[in-house]
């Protein structure tokens, strides 16, 4: 007390009861504005993670959905760079909304449908594909355009795409898990797991 160099400057104001909007990724899924196509957020910090932001770097998000992947990427610092593409127009819009609202309005927004819409566009640094792995030749397309070193992310529900993950995993290495988030529910008067769908989740580096 009394002590001048104890002051400190608290950057975040925050209304009483508001939501929390941690630094770090995981925000909750109230954070966003969605229509239930949405990486939920334990897969979401999880993502994050293996998509590793550092300053400056440039990630493609394609399949863009609600846009929280590209924009907890951009959250992360403030030179990082983001371009999410998403070919539904509705989603598309929802995005550049959820960018604003969460701070991070330069997240760049393309309305179309990958790989045709990948033309281009600026070298990233990181990939993730959240939506679109079995339209052909994306996965390839990613991964030609990351030059080397670059990251490659990819979450799926769906066997047939698990099944292209588990090929691409065989030629090229890196890690290849299973999400399996259950929550607890109330069941009659007692609690008990409901699970979500298990998401399989492809990372490498080229
Ligand atoms: N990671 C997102 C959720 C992705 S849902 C989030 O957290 O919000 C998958 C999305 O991929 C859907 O919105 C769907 O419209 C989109 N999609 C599917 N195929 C696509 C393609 N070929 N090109 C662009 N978007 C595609």
């Amino acid at each position: 007390p009394g002590d001048p160099l104890n002051v400190v400057a608290v950057e975040c104001v925050r209304a009483p009861g508001a939501l929390r909007l941690p630094v770090v990724p995981g925000l909750p899924d109230e954070a966003y504005e969605h229509d239930g196509q949405l990486t939920k957020r334990q897969v979401r910090a999880v993502t994050l993670a293996a998509l590793a932001p550092e300053p400056g770097e440039l990630l493609w998000d394609i399949g863009g959905g609600s846009g929280s992947v590209a924009i907890e990427w951009l959250r992360a610092h403030p030179a990082c760079r983001a371009v999410t593409v998403e070919r539904d127009a509705v989603r598309a819009a929802r995005i550049a909304r959820n960018a604003e609202t969460l701070g991070v309005p330069a997240l760049r927004v393309v309305q179309g449908a990958a790989p045709a819409a990948l033309a281009g566009l600026p070298v990233p640094d990181a990939v993730f594909i959240g939506g679109g792995l079995t339209a052909p030749g994306l996965l390839d397309a990613c991964w030609a355009a990351l030059p080397p070193g670059g990251r490659l992310v990819a979450n799926t529900v769906t066997l047939e795409s698990e099944a292209l993950l588990t090929e691409w995993y065989r030629r090229h290495g890196g890690d290849l898990v299973r999400l399996a988030v259950a929550r607890a529910v109330p069941v009659g008067g007692f609690t008990g797991w409901r699970q979500a769908m298990p998401v399989t989740q492809w990372a490498a580096v080229k």
